[in-house]
């Protein structure tokens, strides 16, 4: 009898533990892949889910999990519209070449920060391996693809499985930058100088600067960033 009332406690215990962490939210999310969501007020705007295909390990998909509520928090955020402001502002692209021009001339900061916003919901984050992602991270410094939109509506961005294991900030850029595509802004294939000071990798380096402020100075000097930022 006293063995039953044992059991019957662990059951209902277990139920409760069960109900609370559905209603808190995040630790299942992670688990089952399941919609990875901003915080606070960017309760709703959501990633549909985190590697679906289940390619990576749980810890992983928990880092791409923390990623995706920052880089929803960060796009959603005054200082991101601000910084992008500023930049578009004092930003000199019309000494560039025409394709340049072609990708700044209707550009307008807010609008960009929201659609790029909105592109990430609903949006499922999914990876890449295989030769031809090896030889693309290998050899062209390829981070992720673009993804595509399936005739069901639904899209996805397909990170480089090769490249997964970068810093979190670093990680955001990419989430951001990908967004940026899903949202319609564009940049040349060629990597150059200016494609580095092209929309979607200029919102990308704005929200690694917003995700690690300290550590943007020495980021900016490489060449993965636009020159404008060394000028
Ligand atoms: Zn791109």
């Amino acid at each position: 009898m006293k063995y039953r009332c044992a059991l019957l406690y662990t059951f209902w215990f277990s139920v409760a533990a069960a109900l609370f962490l559905s209603a808190t939210g995040t630790v299942w999310a992670v688990d089952d892949a399941g919609p990875v969501c901003g915080s606070g007020s960017n309760a709703a705007i959501c990633f549909a889910s985190i590697d679906q295909r289940g390619k990576l390990d749980p810890a992983q998909r928990q880092t791409l999990a923390g990623v995706g509520v920052q880089a929803i928090d960060i796009i959603s955020s005054p200082d991101f519209e601000r910084e992008l402001t500023a930049f578009y502002r004092t930003y000199d692209w019309r000494s560039r070449d025409a394709e340049h021009q072609g990708y700044w001339r209707d550009f307008n900061p807010g609008e960009a920060a929201a659609r790029t916003r909105e592109s990430f919901n609903g949006l499922h984050i999914e990876t890449k391996g295989g030769v031809r992602a090896w030889f693309g991270a290998k050899l062209l410094g390829n981070l992720a693809y673009e993804g595509d939109t399936r005739a069901d509506g639904t899209r996805n961005i397909r990170l480089n499985r090769n490249r997964i294991d970068r810093s979190i900030p670093e990680l955001i850029n990419t989430y951001v930058h990908e967004g940026g595509h899903k949202a319609g802004y564009r940049h040349r294939a060629s990597q150059n100088d200016d494609q580095k000071c092209e929309p979607p990798y200029i919102m990308g380096q704005i929200a690694q600067k917003l995700a690690d402020p300290s550590g943007w100075a020495a980021f900016a000097k490489t060449r993965n960033a636009c020159s404008y930022w060394r000028e």
